[in-house]
């Protein structure tokens, strides 16, 4: 048994480090597409098993040609971690200490674990101390955890138990959200009964910012229960909300802030981009991923709520805990909507630990540093255009000449392109009326070589594409 572990789990080794040194060679794509995969892998359930040995040769044969390289260098499609190899060794052990991570009697370590990274996080982030941090998957969720402490605030305040009673007959609660919003808000919105649609969505300045006087104007038109939902970092530009001017209007109208801030937080990490979140401190909650900027292995979001009790209330499975429990003790399901889950607090403290306040800064500085690169490389390339203010690690980038359809199907074929030669891997997206490569730098593997690489393969592209 223990040979056969050990030989199990040292070939799961040895495929891991062959693929991740394989990772700067690669190519920027997968060799195969998502159809071929499925054509691959097309069989019926197995009537019988099989050695696990021979189960893992076989993933890894089957699987490798559809990867993706997100944990390599130069893939910029989105913002993404590349999973430090340190959040990976100690996600591994995640896995093999399998710690049912929901309750913190029966798993000590785990528990003791979180409840560090979470004063960790919220010193690092520098949020009011004492907030709490729910674990969850990703922003997508830790949104709607914020969202539901947010439901159950403003609806306790207009006397109305939402926990209990549900949204039937409950006072109309006015939602406020900047119109480039990212789509997991309105998702998350979806899922807490609350409609994607029956917001009212406040305007933005060219950059994707709230603008505080449509706030102004807006806030005032309905007197009930409000929540205002900001955002730090938008997600094509990199764009951070007025927090201090948006807060005091909120505030004013008794409103609860919810900031998202999935990649964009982390700006308030560091020295030099931290002005950028000027007054977000004063909001009620905020989102952030770990698996974004922190390098944190998938799944790993954080829903930090200030007020503790509500966002327990809000999280809590009815009344399963609250006898058994001791003054002062940290219930990690308490915070998040589920209840058996993985030790996710385990691979935060191991990055937190491995990069430290000072790692984290210069790792998000480095980033910014290589948007900035990036976009004043590709500028001095007639025909290149950035579409943004480059003010952390987004860039976005329109190509070609003529009206907007005609530079849309130029910056389409530029990416496809891109996308073909595989040097980098970049995306695209709508933009005030345009269409635009989206190239976002967060991977801590990438160097200032790979930036310069992916640029001369995006301006050859170009030329390729103007003929
Ligand atoms: C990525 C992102 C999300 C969604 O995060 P997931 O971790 O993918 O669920 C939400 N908001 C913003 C601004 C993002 O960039």
């Amino acid at each position: 048994m223990t040979d056969d572990l050990r030989h199990l789990l040292g070939r799961a080794v040895d495929h891991a480090v062959a693929y991740r040194e394989s990772l700067g060679e690669n190519s920027g794509r997968p060799e195969v597409d998502y159809y071929s995969m499925r054509q691959a892998l097309a069989a019926p359930l197995p009537e019988t098993g099989s050695a696990p040995e021979a189960v893992l040769e076989e993933l890894v044969r089957l699987s490798t040609p559809g990867l993706m390289p997100m944990a390599g260098p130069r893939f910029f499609g989105f913002v993404i971690g590349a999973s430090h190899p340190s959040g990976v060794a100690a996600d591994w052990m995640v896995t093999a200490w399998g710690q049912n991570a929901g309750y913190h009697t029966p798993t000590p370590a785990a528990a003791a674990m979180e409840e560090i990274a979470e004063g960790w996080l919220v010193d690092i982030l520098d949020l009011p101390r004492g907030s709490s941090v729910g674990f969850v998957t990703g922003a997508t969720v830790a949104n709607a955890v914020g969202l539901s402490a947010a439901r159950t605030k403003v609806l306790l305040d207009a006397g109305w138990d939402v926990d209990a009673d549900g949204l039937f007959g409950a006072p109309d609660v006015a939602v406020l959200v900047g119109d480039d919003a990212h789509s997991s808000v309105f998702s998350a919105l979806q899922m807490i009964g609350f409609g994607y649609k029956r917001v009212t969505r406040v305007a933005t300045d060219g950059q994707g910012r709230m603008r505080p006087d449509a706030l102004a104007a807006e806030i005032g038109k309905s007197s009930g229960p409000k929540i205002v939902i900001a955002q730090a970092g938008q997600i094509n530009t990199g764009a951070y909300d007025p927090f201090t001017e948006i807060i005091a209007i909120a505030h004013a109208h008794g409103a609860w802030v919810h900031v998202d801030g999935a990649f964009g937080l982390w700006a308030r990490a560091t020295p030099g981009h931290k002005h950028l979140t000027e007054g977000i401190e004063g909001a009620d909650s905020w989102v952030t991923d770990g698996h974004k900027w922190l390098q944190v292995p998938y799944d790993s979001g954080f829903a930090i709520v200030r007020d503790r009790e509500v966002h327990q209330r809000a999280m809590t499975q009815w009344g399963s805990y609250l006898p058994s429990i001791n003054q002062g003790d940290r219930v990690p399901s308490a915070f998040v909507p589920e209840l058996s889950r993985r030790a996710r607090g385990m691979p935060v403290w191991a990055m937190l630990k491995t990069l430290g306040r000072t790692g984290v800064a210069e790792l998000v500085e480095r980033h910014c540093g290589y948007a900035r690169r990036f976009a004043e490389r590709l500028a001095t390339e007639p025909g290149i255009r950035i579409m943004n203010e480059v003010t952390i690690n987004q860039v976005i980038v329109n190509f070609g000449v003529g009206d907007a359809a005609a530079r849309k199907a130029a910056t389409e074929a530029v990416i496809a392109r891109v996308q073909h030669d595989g040097v980098c891997f970049v995306g695209g997206a709508a933009w005030r009326g345009d269409w635009v490569m989206r190239i976002s730098v967060s991977s801590g593997e990438t160097t200032e070589a790979d930036v310069d690489m992916s640029a001369d393969a995006i301006i050859s592209a170009w030329r390729a594409v103007r003929g």
